[in-house]
């Protein structure tokens, strides 16, 4: 959450700032902040709300200068206000800092700073530009960009919390100061000009070559050089890193919201999850990131995955997968709740940490308590360099090129190709036959196709958004691997349209969800021709009978089906355990025509952001 862009090098830096910051702008949006650093004099401009207007708001004013940083909140301390907004100064105005994450102890640190420092906001963060502005005062002795970065050094060794922050100060002039404690900072390096930002996209246009930082790391970023150290002022040498992402993939390209280019990006980056990764031949895959020997794969007992919201919903279609292909016993947990459980973790349990971003912090909290617990720990993330990619033992890359919308579309599908390709894996080393495989494979690689020809009903299922779009509350239903495809439709349907929407499994209506039912709650329900068909074709009888409007989603040439619905949604035919990457698409298209109906901020909905780096 919240995103943090700095630039230094000959270009002017309020340009690059902006762009970077529209970039990041999924991160958080509740208000935007820029200072740039000129000729000893710091120019900053903040604002409540999006991009535009951090750009009124610098309005005509000249905001000259070749280093800068710029950040987009998400508040966790203190209201969404202009004086809210980073960056933040020091009492005498010389110092600018923006943070993303939470200084716990916020509070003593601005009592032992006492009387002597004006604060004006109210946030957790402005403490952190005083207490280094303290440290800057008392190390008078120090010559050189080394006072800056010592003090900022000396500040964070009193910080309980979490960070990624970005430092200038108007004595110094050729020097960034990052930080990073549980928030990622990313470094782009170019010739003459360093770019730094919470994640790679910003850079995109400018470098591939990035250097990320790790926890408890800090950087002192000049025009010609990139150094590092610890917060011990220990200097260390960090790898260049290569990012195979490109600048369009971070364009809407014509697309009117980022959403709608990312659910028909699926087909392209399906093929990019899948690639190489599989071998028709033997009928399996190969995730070489998965980095154990066959002997430790055959001794894994448990699998648990843990994610959070839409990736929990591929994790669920995962348990199925490993369960009914390789006979693992497979758990799926949210992250907050994992860690706090007492969980059952053993030396044969393998944990795949499943995240977007790869920085959930509800997520990477608990991989780091399954790693303690000595379970085998994979992830499987879209974010190269980030966090979870970096802490676990291995694991897979999702393909999925920048995701930029807040509601995850793509990311999720290949999350689903991730799964089931590592399920194969192991089911092929277990119980999967080479046929089975190789049929599996074969429906696999079908999938693009058939995805393809489902965006034909696009226009269609607007038509339908339009019909629907009016209804306060929506019922999903599913039976089977259709559950979670349910829950995601719903969850869909509630992030970007704000319509009350729940999803069960249908066979639980006649436990308590049948109250609900009546005229005004429309039931969305998955009925596609698997081995649970004729006992989900009954439920949805029990539905209409008592007069809930239906739309059934169902395999194209099922006629019969027609005459349970109101309206048909139709998918083609695949195998069972890979109907969730068909089946989900038509309810994205779905919750998206009905947000664009409703005229939501459909890539920027409201309360919530990308990239939950908050606990
Ligand atoms: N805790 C800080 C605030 O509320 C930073 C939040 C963020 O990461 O955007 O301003």
């Amino acid at each position: 959450m919240c995103g943090i862009v700095g630039y230094i090098g000959e270009k002017q830096a309020a340009p690059i700032l902006l762009q970077g910051l529209r970039r990041l702008e999924y991160r958080g949006y509740d208000s935007a902040g820029i200072a740039i650093l000129d000729q000893g004099c710091i120019h900053r401009a903040r604002s409540v709300g999006r991009i535009d207007n951090l750009i009124d708001a610098i309005g005509g004013k000249q905001f000259p200068g070749t280093m800068g940083i710029a950040h987009t909140r998400w508040a966790t301390h203190g209201g969404v206000t202009e004086e809210n907004a980073h960056p933040h100064s020091s009492c005498d105005g010389s110092l600018m800092l923006m943070h993303n994450g939470i200084i716990e102890n916020y509070r003593d640190i601005k009592e032992k700073l006492g009387g002597e420092h004006v604060f004006r906001s109210e946030t957790d963060s402005e403490v952190l530009a005083h207490l280094i502005e303290h440290h800057y005062q008392l190390l008078t002795g120090k010559e050189g960009d080394a006072r800056l970065r010592l003090s900022v050094e000396a500040a964070l060794s009193h910080v309980r919390g979490t960070y990624g922050l970005l430092v200038i100060h108007k004595d110094h002039p050729n020097c960034i100061i990052a930080a990073r404690l549980g928030s990622p900072i990313a470094i782009g390096i170019n010739l003459g000009e360093y770019f730094i930002a919470s994640d790679p996209t910003p850079m995109l246009a400018h470098t591939k070559n990035v250097v990320f930082l790790d926890d408890g790391e800090i950087a002192a970023v000049t025009r010609s050089s990139l150094d590092t150290f610890t917060l011990k002022d220990e200097h260390i040498v960090k790898c260049v890193e290569q990012i195979d992402w490109n600048d369009e993939q971070a364009e809407k390209q014509g697309y009117p919201h980022f959403m709608l280019k990312e659910i028909f990006d699926q087909p392209t980056v399906f093929e990019d999850a899948i690639r190489g990764r599989y071998n028709l031949a033997e009928g399996t895959a190969n995730l070489g990131g998965l980095n154990m020997t066959p002997t430790e794969m055959q001794r894994v007992s448990r699998i648990v995955l843990i994610a959070c919201g839409t990736a929990s919903y591929a994790a669920m279609v995962g348990k199925y997968a490993f369960e009914r292909l390789a006979g693992i016993p497979t758990e799926v947990d949210v992250g907050s709740e994992f860690r706090y459980r007492d969980p059952i973790i053993d030396d044969r349990t393998l944990v795949f940490a499943i995240s977007q971003s790869g920085e959930t912090a509800d997520t990477l909290a608990a991989l780091r308590e399954a790693k303690r617990k000595g379970a085998f720990v994979r992830g499987i993330v879209n974010v190269i360099g980030s966090t979870i990619a970096r802490e676990t033992d291995g694991g897979t890359y999702m393909h999925a090129g920048p995701e930029l919308a807040v509601a995850s579309t793509k990311a999720y599908t290949n999350m689903l190709a991730i799964l089931l390709l590592y399920a194969l894996q192991f089911g092929r080393q277990r119980r999967v036959s080479l046929a089975t495989g190789q049929r599996l494979l074969g429906a696999l690689r079908e999938i693009p196709r058939k995805m393809q020809a489902l965006f034909e009903q696009a226009p269609a299922i607007e038509a339908l958004a339009k019909k629907y779009a009016s209804y306060e509350h929506f019922l999903y239903l599913g039976r089977g691997i259709n559950v979670p495809v349910a829950l995601e439709g719903s969850h869909k349907l509630k992030e970007i349209s704000y319509i009350h929407s729940e999803a069960y499994a249908a066979g639980e209506m006649k436990h308590g969800v049948n109250a609900l039912l009546c005229p005004e709650f429309p039931v969305l329900a998955i009925m596609t021709k698997n081995q649970l068909y004729d006992k989900m074709r009954s439920n949805v009888e029990e539905v209409r009978a008592r007069k809930s409007k239906v739309i059934l989603l169902v395999n194209e040439g099922d006629e019969q089906a027609k005459e349970l619905a109101d309206d048909v949604l139709m998918v083609p035919p695949t195998m069972e355990l890979l109907e969730p990457l068909l089946n989900t698409i038509p309810l994205q298209l779905f919750a998206y025509y009905i947000a664009v109906a409703l005229d939501r901020d459909v890539d920027r909905p409201r309360n919530l952001a990308k990239s939950v780096t908050v606990e």
